[in-house]
């Protein structure tokens, strides 16, 4: 909504908020807050708020710690929990540095200025619809600390409500409804204790910070169930992981830029050409949509994750899917992001990849109709179908490659957060699994 600086000092006094929760995004995908009592709502207004930088990850040095949270004044939002201390509310903030300007490692800054690019090459919106995927496992009654027990024996569609689970969701539709999220569907997953739930979606910037009060709702109302969410892509072996699709499509002033009722798939040009950037850069960008060690255990065949570079407007085992939707819906469907991911590096990173492919006329390979999970090598090569990186080491070297993803994340976070996967997965590496004994301490 478009508030006000007065709108909002007259609705912080008329709900009486005691508390202002400041938000930012760092360059994991984490939520940090900074909370002040609403006697700072006047200096926060006028841009004069000030926080130690230094203390966030990957953000800055300790020499350049005073940075400014400058509100966005459209996120302001009150939560709907009842709190002993009063009301808190919420706003989105942009991080600028000490001389007041932008500070490029604040990932929605960054987001920011990609879009201008997209303006610059006369589209209006990068709409997004994300399609988040959980899992709610019980917490221990004793410890409080999460389990993986699974709550319930439900699968995808089922009807009756068999469980916690189902009320637990419940519950999460109404609260973000309450919080002015348009919920179009939610639904058990395939998997045992896996659910879905999908929002309208928004123009990119707004989706992002969608993305990241939607976890922020899940876990807390999951709690007071005694249910742990996660949004870790596989914490299950053989079943489900838990992906994140993107859905994205560009509008101009006449509407969806995709949609060309003239083609034979009515898709656009632009459409066509975006597409292609997409499916050009997948390994680029596959350490920012994936960004941990546990996504490439889901990006496996057999459990409906992409693992091959192609697209289809059929069936779902490719990266890309064309939903079969037309007109003001038309849109591509991006199936291997996961919600470990920062979603305003992803968005940034998955747009100026389109966007290179709309620069550069990028005509797609055909698409592939046939399940590619059957294909041998050859018929793979026969069709140009190249694989998405196998683990966080492969995905991180495909980065590096990029040049357009460095200019996607701009010469702060492409550094720093390649620097910090490399540092994940090598911690990694070094440990010997389970798997590893029960393979070899016998046999050898
Ligand atoms: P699926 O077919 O994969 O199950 P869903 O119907 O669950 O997809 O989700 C569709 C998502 O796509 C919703 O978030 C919806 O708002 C979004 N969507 C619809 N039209 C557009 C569009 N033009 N651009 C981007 N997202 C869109
Ligand atoms: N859970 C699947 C995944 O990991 C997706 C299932 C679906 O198509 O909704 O991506
Ligand atoms: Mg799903
Ligand atoms: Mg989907």
């Amino acid at each position: 909504a478009a508030y006000t600086k007065d709108d909002i000092v007259s609705l912080a006094k008329k709900e009486n908020v005691k508390f202002l929760r400041l938000m930012f995004t760092d360059l994991f995908g984490i939520i940090k807050n900074v909370e002040v009592p609403i006697s700072q709502l006047d200096k926060l207004l006028e841009n004069k708020l000030m926080f130690d930088g230094s203390s966030i990850d990957g953000f800055v040095r300790i020499e350049e710690s005073d940075m400014y949270l400058y509100p966005d004044l459209s996120t302001w939002m009150i939560f709907p929990w009842e709190h002993e201390h009063g009301k808190i509310a919420r706003i989105i903030c942009e991080v600028y540095n000490a001389d007041r300007t932008p500070f490029q490692g604040d990932p929605r800054n960054n987001l920011i200025r990609v879009l201008k690019e997209m303006n610059d090459l006369g589209f209006t919106e990068f709409n997004i619809g994300p399609e988040p995927e959980f899992f709610l496992f019980k917490l221990d009654p004793i410890t409080g600390k999460p389990t993986t027990q699974l709550n319930d024996k439900g699968s995808y569609f089922d009807l009756a409500p068999v469980d916690l689970g189902e009320n637990c969701r419940r519950d999460i539709v109404l609260e973000l409804e309450n919080m002015g999220f348009d919920v179009e569907a939610s639904h058990h997953e395939v998997a045992p204790g896996q659910h879905e739930i999908d929002f309208k979606y928004a123009d990119a910037l707004q989706a992002c910070d969608n993305i990241q009060t939607f976890k922020l709702v899940v876990k807390t109302v999951a709690r007071k169930h005694g249910l742990h969410a996660t949004f870790m892509p596989k914490p299950l072996n053989g079943i489900n992981g838990s992906g994140m699709h993107i859905n994205m499509s560009l509008f101009h002033k006449d509407g969806n830029a995709f949609f060309d009722e003239k083609d034979e798939m009515q898709l656009s040009e632009s459409a066509y050409q975006f597409l292609g950037g997409l499916l050009q850069h997948a390994r680029g960008y596959t350490a920012v949509t994936n960004p941990t060690v546990n996504s490439y255990k889901r990006l496996v065949p057999g459990f409906e994750a992409p693992v091959y570079v192609a697209w289809s407007g059929r069936n779902r085992s490719p990266l890309v899917r064309v939903p079969i939707a037309r007109g003001l819906s038309t849109r591509l469907e991006l199936r291997s992001v996961d919600a470990t991911a920062n979603p305003y590096l992803v968005i940034a990173a998955i747009l100026e990849a389109g966007l290179d492919g709309l620069r550069n006329k990028v005509v797609p390979p055909a698409s592939v109709d046939r399940n590619i999970y059957v294909m041998n090598r050859q018929e793979r090569q026969d069709n140009q179908i190249g694989d998405l990186p196998s683990t966080l080491h492969n995905a991180i070297k495909a980065l590096e490659k990029d040049d357009v993803m460095e200019k996607a994340m701009g010469p702060h976070l492409y550094p720093s957060f390649i620097e910090a996967k490399q540092l994940e997965w090598s911690a990694y590496r070094q440990e010997v699994s389970e798997w590893e004994r029960d393979q070899y301490l016998e046999l050898y």
